[in-house]
This record gives C-alpha cells, structure tokens and sequence, in this order.
C-alpha cells in the first residue's frame, strides 16, 4: 500500500484508494468548495473531508443563525451556489416553497431578501447528498493542529482524530472582531458584548437599557433589529470613526455600470477619479451610483491585479471604509427598522470613537471623541462591539494557523487583508513560492483577488478553486 493512501482517524488506519481533500471551514467557502469538487470529477471523485464544527456544512457564521431579524443583504436572484446559474437559490425557493411563512421577504417591488437561515438551508440541502452518499465527509470537529509529514498534511482535531491528506484548503474566513484596547476594562461586565455574532450574546440587553454599539456596518444593522424585534426601546448610539452607515439598495434593480476592466487604473488615484467619473455618466442616463459600484465589485478582481501593492494599500488605508459602507448593502427590511429608530429619535449614528471608559457599579462612563467636535459624555448600560473581522490577527488568531505561518507555510498577505497566496489560489510559502498542495479559499484569499466578501464572488472563487483541485487531482491519478 503506497503510503498517499493511507488515512487515519482516531487511531485507526482506514484505507483510502483516492487522494484525500481535506477542507478547513465548512461555510459557504469550503461548502462551495467541496460541491464543485465532487461535481467536477463525477467518475472519480477524490476523498473530500469537510472540518467544521457546526451540525450541517454549508452555513457558517452568516447563515447558521435562527434569529428572524437576520436577512441576507443581497437579493436572492443574486446568490446562488452556482456561479452560471444565478437564479438557484430562487427556483429552490420556488420548488420549496419556501417563504411561504415569511410575507416579509418580498421587497414591494417583488425582489426577495429571505432570512439568512434559509439560504444556509439551501447551501446545506446541496451539500446533504453527498455527504449521505460519502462522497463528501463530514468531520465536526475543530482543526486544532496541521503539520507537514513528509507529502501529507497531518490535521489533528478537537475529537482526537488525525487525517492525512494531499491537499489542504483553509476556508475558515476571518477571525471574529477583537475589542479594541479600551474597552477592556468592560471584561466581565454583564452587558458588555464583545461579540454580537455569537448565539444568544444579545439575551443580556434589557429593553430599557441605554446602548452603545461600536461599529457602523452590517454587523451594527443585525444588532439593532434583533433587539427590535424582541422589545427594545432604549436609546442606542452607533459609532464608527466616519459616522458611516452601510448603505441601501437601489430603488429598483439596474443593470452595472462603467468599463473598468477596458483600461484598468493603475493607482488608487485613477480608479477614484474614474469611479466617480463612471458615477456621473450614470446619473445622466438615470441610474445610480448603485449600478457603478456593482460594476466595480464586479470587475475587482481585474481592477486589484492591476493595481501594484503600495496603490492596493493605499486603497485599503484610505478607501476601505468609503468602499464597505457602499459596497455591503443592507437589507431593505433592516434599513426600515434603522431608519425608524432614527427617526423616533432613539438612535443616533455619530462619527467618534472611545476616548475612555470607565465603571460606575453596572453604569458604563464612555467619553466619546466626535470627529472634527470635541468630546462629549455619556452614560450607558450596555455595550456591543461590532467592528467587523480582526483582518490583522488572522495567522495569531488559531495555534495551527501560527504554526503554519512559524513552519513557514503561511504568510500574511501584504495589504494585511488576508493570507498570502498566488493567483492559482496556492499560499506562498517562506520561499515566496506557491504552494500546490495548499489552497485558500474565501475572505482570507482576498489581499490576491481584491473584492471576495460577498457571496457571488464567493461562490464563483470557490468554483475556480475547485478547478484547481480537480486538475491537480486527475494529474497525481495519472501519474500513479
Ligand atoms: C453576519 C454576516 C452576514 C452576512 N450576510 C451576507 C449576505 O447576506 N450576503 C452576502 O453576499 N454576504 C454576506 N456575508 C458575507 C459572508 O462573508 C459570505 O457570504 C460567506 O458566508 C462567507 O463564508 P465563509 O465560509 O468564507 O466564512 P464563515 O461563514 O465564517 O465560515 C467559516 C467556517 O469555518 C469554521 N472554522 C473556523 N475555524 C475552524 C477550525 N479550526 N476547524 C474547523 N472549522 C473551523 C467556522 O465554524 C465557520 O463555520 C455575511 C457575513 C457575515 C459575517
């Protein structure tokens, strides 16, 4: 028995006659992943193992949450499993039935925003077959150490297993939002959330209680209607350094707009000035900038590899904000809700950030730093971080993820928005090579790709990651 074919799990030797896939991450990402591995190689799959600690792959933090309040933030006919065939997720709905208990869905134009649970639902109702015809494994459990012996990975898990396998694909995304350094001393405090996203962590707020949430994006949007939804009615202040909110949808569905893939710019400058110039001519044949934005998300990754990396960081420096804010678009449903709370008075959106906070019994003192206005006091009862993925601390942020990066496996991407890979997808080891038998896919793959944060894209680099796989596979059948 060759020694490639040669799997163990808990100390038991189990026998595989084909290379062995293994996925760190069963999100959307590594779901993705795995579907259009299995799909692309029918005859002869490779053994597929799916890390992931949740009870069903496919949904991840964004879609495995039951609250009603949470709804995707892109029109369903645009998120589908299967980049060439868009409308997916909408003939699954359709032959399902599936919102059948949820009036709310329908924007009044007809464009759907269900709950985000059922579009994990319908990722994972793909994933199922394979799983249950074994082609594709699911392992729940956490990966909690990978190493290199000799042509494998060694990945060693939370339940005591070790898989062996060929390739290796870290699709676990970015690491949760880490609480910036002064709110520290809310460490312990009752109603101090460090993470929103975590099942149950709004239970605490009461529904009087004076918030603060710290962040403005969509994070901040979900946060505040949850708490609607379950009787909120304390005053809530929102913060980000711009006093920037994610922005809505257009009014009625257009087609993108600009031709930034023609003669891509080659400075931060140059894309500035012709998304704005793009932005005008849109506006004088009736659209918005809704569309130009669309184009541009659209053409990212041609846009980003033409940029050398001082522009690319520059854009991130100085754009990135402008960019999120414009770019991750909030449902219509929660807009309204935001939107009423403003208007009620009850929620204002500032541009600041914590000068300082201190303790009085459960009372928390928070000076607030106004952009370009001073400081200014306030009292609240309550905190929520929501200021989106820690980008920096992504190879600190797992052990077997800074043992990679110490064996020189890894490395950070240089714009600091993910990891280091090559335009094939494969992390650049120590030597500045890529490395063929280790893959990225997803978010952390974003530093080489440019815009891979929103679900079509993800889905579309998930595919071309497969492919990757699925050529290098047949070529180590072949030459066996
Ligand atoms: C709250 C939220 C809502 C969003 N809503 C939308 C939307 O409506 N539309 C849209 O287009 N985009 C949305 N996004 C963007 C989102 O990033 C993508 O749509 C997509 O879900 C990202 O999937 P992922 O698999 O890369 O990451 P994740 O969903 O974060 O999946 C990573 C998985 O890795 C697993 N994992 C981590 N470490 C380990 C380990 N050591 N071992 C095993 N498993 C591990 C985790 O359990 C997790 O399930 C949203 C993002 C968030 C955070």
């Amino acid at each position: 028995m060759a020694p490639d074919d040669v799997s163990a799990l808990a100390g038991q030797a189990i026998v595989h006659r084909r290379p062995l896939v293994a996925i760190i991450g069963g999100g959307v990402s590594g779901a993705a992943v795995a579907y259009h591995l299995a799909l692309a190689l029918p005859d002869k799959p490779p053994a597929i193992t799916v890390f992931e600690p949740r009870h069903e792959i496919g949904r991840g933090l964004a879609y495995d949450t039951a609250d009603p309040a949470h709804r995707i933030n892109v029109p369903a006919g645009r998120m589908s499993l299967l980049p060439d065939q868009l409308e997916d997720f909408l003939e699954w709905i359709r032959k399902n039935d599936a919102i059948a208990d949820d009036p709310g869905a329908h924007r009044a134009d007809g464009v759907l925003f269900p709950q985000r649970q059922l579009f994990g639902r319908y990722v994972a109702s793909a994933l199922q077959p394979l799983v249950e015809a074994g082609i594709v494994r699911h392992r729940r459990a956490l990966v909690t150490d990978v190493s290199r012996d000799g042509t494998f990975w060694r990945i060693s898990d939370s339940q005591g297993g070790q898989t062996f396998a060929d390739y290796l694909v870290i699709a676990t995304s970015h690491p949760s939002p880490s609480t910036p350094g002064n709110l520290a001393v809310l460490s312990g405090h009752p109603r101090f959330v460090a993470d929103s996203t975590k099942p149950a962590s709004l239970d605490v707020i009461r529904a009087d209680d004076r918030l603060l949430v710290v962040g403005n994006g969509l994070t901040a949007a979900d946060v505040v209607a949850s708490l609607a939804r379950t009787g909120h009615r304390g005053a809530i202040t929102s913060i980000s350094r711009r006093g920037l909110r994610s922005r809505g949808h257009a009014p009625v569905p257009q087609d993108p707009f600009g031709a930034f893939e023609t003669a891509p710019a080659h400075s931060a400058t140059d894309l500035l000035r012709s998304v704005r110039y793009a932005i005008a001519q849109a506006e004088q044949s009736g659209l918005t900038w809704h569309a130009v934005i669309d184009q541009v998300r659209g053409h990212g990754h041609v846009i980003w590899q033409n940029l050398p990396i001082a522009e690319r960081r520059r854009l991130v420096r100085h754009l990135r904000p402008f960019w999120d804010a414009h770019r991750f678009r909030i449902a219509p449903q929660v807009e309204e809700v935001l939107d009423q709370a403003i208007a009620e008075g009850r929620m204002e959106v500032l541009a600041a950030s914590v000068a300082s906070v201190r303790r009085e019994g459960d009372n928390i003192n928070v000076v607030l730093r106004r952009r370009h206005a001073g400081t200014v006091e306030r009292v609240y009862d309550a905190v929520v971080v929501t200021t989106g993925p820690a980008h920096g601390g992504i190879l600190d942020s797992q052990p077997w993820l800074a043992s990679l990066r110490n064996h020189a496996h890894l490395q950070l991407d240089p714009t600091g928005l993910g990891i280091a890979c090559n335009e094939r997808s494969e992390a650049i080891a120590g030597d500045g090579k890529g490395d063929s038998t280790l893959l990225i896919s997803g978010p952390l793959a974003r530093g080489t790709f440019g815009e891979l944060m929103g679900l079509p894209q993800i889905t579309e680099h998930a595919a071309f990651v497969a492919g990757e796989l699925a050529r290098k596979v047949e070529k180590a059948l072949k030459s066996r």
